[in-house]
C-alpha cells in the first residue's frame, strides 16, 4: 500500500486528508504537535500517530530518523499558522517575533521536512505543500496579513527550488491552495467544506506528474499566478 506522511494531522484539513487516504487503504504516518490531542485519529485503520513539532528542527530530524529505511510515496506539508492577530501584521504594526514564528512554521518547516525525508522519497514520489492564494503576489489586492502572505509566498519559492533540484530524481513538488475552507483557521463563514477541499486536492495530486513539478494549483485544478 502507498505511504502518506503528513504534518498537522490532528484537525482541520490535515485530519480530512488522513480520513480520505485511510479510507482508500493507504498507510499513513500522521505527524501531530501533541499526540495527546490527536483523539480524532484514534481508530483510523493504517494510521500511525507520531509527534512532529514543525517549528522545531530537532523534532523534524527525530521524526525523519524514525522513518529511516521506509518508502514514502507522498509527503503533505499541511501544518500551518495564520500568525499574529490581524492588527499585529498590518500597516499599523508588526509583531516581529510573531512574523518570525509564522515564517518558521509556514515557510521553513515544509522545506526542512522534505529535505529530512529525502532518503525515503523514491522516483515517482510527490511532495505537496499547503500554500494559499493569499501568498499570490499578483492577486494581492487585500493587503493585511503581512506575515501570513509573506510566509506563503516564501514557501512557494522554497518549493520551486526543491522542484528544480529534485527534477532528475523524479520527485514531483507542488504547492496547493485548498480554497477558503471551514476549519479553525478558515472560520465558520468559509464556503468550502473540508471533504470537498480535500477531494479536489487529491484529484490534483493524483494527476500531478514531473511536468507539473514546481507549479501552484488550486483545489479545483486552476493554476494560480505567483
Ligand atoms: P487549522 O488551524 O485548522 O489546523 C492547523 C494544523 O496545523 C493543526 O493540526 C495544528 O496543530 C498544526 N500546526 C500548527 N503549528 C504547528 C506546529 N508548530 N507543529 C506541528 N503542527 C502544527 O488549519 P487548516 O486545517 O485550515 O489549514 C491547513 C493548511 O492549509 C495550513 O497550511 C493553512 O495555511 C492552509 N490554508 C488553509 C486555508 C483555510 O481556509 N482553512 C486557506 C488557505 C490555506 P495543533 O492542533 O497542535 O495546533
Amino acid at each position: 500500500m502507498p505511504v502518506l506522511v503528513i504534518s498537522g494531522a490532528n484537525r482541520g484539513i490535515g485530519l480530512e486528508f488522513v480520513r480520505q487516504y485511510a479510507a482508500d487503504g493507504w498507510t499513513i504516518v500522521a505527524g501531530v504537535r501533541d499526540p495527546g490531542k490527536a483523539g480524532d485519529l484514534a481508530g483510523l485503520k493504517g494510521v500511525e500517530v507520531v509527534e512532529l513539532r514543525v517549528d522545531d528542527p530537532l523534532s523534524i530530524r527525530a521524526f525523519a530518523d524514525g522513518l529511516a529505511g521506509r518508502r514514502v510515496d507522498l509527503l503533505i506539508n499541511n501544518a500551518g499558522v495564520m500568525g499574529p492577530e490581524g492588527p499585529d501584521q498590518s500597516k499599523e504594526r508588526i509583531d516581529v517575533a510573531g512574523w518570525m514564528q509564522t515564517l518558521q512554521v509556514n515557510a521553513l518547516a515544509p522545506i526542512l521536512l522534505a529535505q529530512a525525508l529525502k532518503p525515503s522519497l523514491a522516483a515517482g514520489a510527490k511532495v505537496v505543500t499547503l500554500s494559499s492564494q493569499l501568498g499570490s503576489i499578483t492577486e494581492n489586492e487585500g493587503a493585511g496579513l503581512y506575515a501570513y502572505r509573506a510566509s506563503k509566498a516564501a514557501v512557494n519559492m522554497g518549493n520551486r527550488c526543491l522542484a528544480v533540484d529534485w527534477r532528475d530524481d523524479g520527485i514531483t513538488c507542488i504547492v496547493l491552495h485548498p480554497g477558503w475552507v471551514q476549519t479553525d483557521m478558515g472560520g465558520p463563514k468559509a464556503p468550502v467544506k473540508p471533504p470537498d477541499s480535500v477531494a479536489g486536492m487529491r484529484r490534483v495530486i493524483a494527476g500531478a506528474g514531473p511536468a507539473d513539478s514546481g507549479a501552484f494549483f488550486g483545489f479545483d485544478g486552476r493554476r494560480i499566478p505567483w
